[in-house]
């Protein structure tokens, strides 16, 4: 696959770019787009670059009707010296080739995949937007494009990958949310899909959140999916609390999305010397923890946001408020310390740019 060249057909006109006050999420896309096609008998091939346009794809493809579909989401930064970063690709591209295993989608050569997404950016790198806060959003993904409506792995699939410029997270600093804990739907289960990044764990998520939206809450905190005791997400971001001096995240399960910025997070404090573990955490002992004023901090952790506080959870009916409601000094560092090697501002003694 590295022998593979990728060949660039450049679109003729280009489209005007938003100013960036205009940014928000997920909605303008560049001018280019990368796209790789699978069929059974040649494997991937003929990747290339072409201009942003609609697909042409049969009503029967399966990816329409059983959802036998992966993508991931991650950003590249423009530091003050115009420099383009990558945070962590490689991350990306071992989860999206774990996620095409548990959907029985064929493996992509993920140094090839790194290339191409930096070949994307390259020729699109004038829509990296330059304001503070602002990044390109890349979104890979792969769809099963067979047209069969027999229930089977596909055939035939498209590996697409497309660009967007995204607003800051934070327009006024960051935010602490207030969440609601989920005790009726269930995201995924243990020995479902929840390890994967698959659209079907996030239509999955849409009743909830819905409902919790109008509440009042920016988001829901997922519990497991059997006894409904456990903590496992917020939203989709990984979630931490700090409780008496120690930082706790989930383990991971099976139905947990290992997040690039959980694992990200868990490195920092090792590093600078905060215990961090990883372990089952409940309700009732985070409710037990607030109760005896040992809940310090509570924030998920995401490319989106990065890092998004938590002010305060609602478990049936019972509002606790986290500390003051305020951010905490590590979800603070954390924020500052990701961002600031994202953005070039700090040094990455982890090495994770690229
Ligand atoms: N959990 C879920 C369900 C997600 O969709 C995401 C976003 N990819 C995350 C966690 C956080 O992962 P990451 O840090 O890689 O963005």
């Amino acid at each position: 696959m590295e022998s593979q060249t990728i060949q660039v057909d450049h679109c003729a006109v280009r489209k005007e770019k938003p100013k960036s006050d205009q940014l928000d999420f997920g909605r303008i896309f560049t001018d280019h787009m990368f796209i790789m096609d699978y069929s059974d008998d040649l494997g991937w091939h003929d990747p290339r670059i072409e201009p942003y346009q609609q697909l042409s794809i049969d009503p029967s493809a399966m990816v329409f009707h059983y959802g036998q579909s992966v993508f991931e989401g991650m950003k590249a930064y423009l530091t003050a010296e115009d420099e383009i970063q990558l945070f962590r690709p490689e991350k990306n591209m071992q989860r999206l080739n774990n996620s095409n295993d548990r959907l029985c989608i064929p493996p992509i050569d993920e140094k090839f995949a790194i290339q191409a997404i930096k070949k994307l950016v390259s020729v699109d790198s004038d829509w990296i937007p330059e304001a503070e806060g602002t990044s390109l959003y890349i979104r890979p993904f792969i769809i099963s494009t067979e047209p069969y409506i027999g229930v089977a792995p596909s055939l035939h699939y498209k590996f697409i990958v497309i660009l967007s410029p995204v607003g800051a997270y934070y327009k006024e600093g960051i935010n602490p949310i207030k969440i609601a804990v989920e005790n009726e739907f269930v995201r995924t289960v243990k020995g479902g899909t929840g390890e994967a990044k698959t659209g079907g764990n996030y239509a999955a998520s849409l009743k909830a959140q819905e409902i919790a939206g109008k509440k009042g809450f920016a988001q829901v905190l997922w519990l497991d999916g059997v006894e409904k005791k456990y903590i496992e997400e917020v939203g989709s971001m990984n979630i931490f609390f700090k409780i008496n001096g120690e930082v706790i995240t989930p383990e991971l399960n099976g139905s947990i999305l290992e997040g690039v910025t959980r694992n990200s997070v868990i490195q920092l404090l090792k590093y600078w010397d905060v215990p961090v573990v990883e372990r089952k955490i409940g309700m009732e002992e985070l409710q037990q923890a607030h109760h005896d004023g040992l809940l310090e901090e509570a924030f998920g952790a995401g490319t989106a946001a990065v890092i998004s506080p938590i002010s305060q959870f609602t478990w049936n009916n019972n509002d606790s408020l986290i500390k003051d409601g305020k951010t905490g000094a590590i979800a603070k560092r954390l924020y500052d310390t990701l961002t600031g090697i994202q953005y070039g501002r700090e040094k990455d003694p982890f090495d994770w740019i690229v």
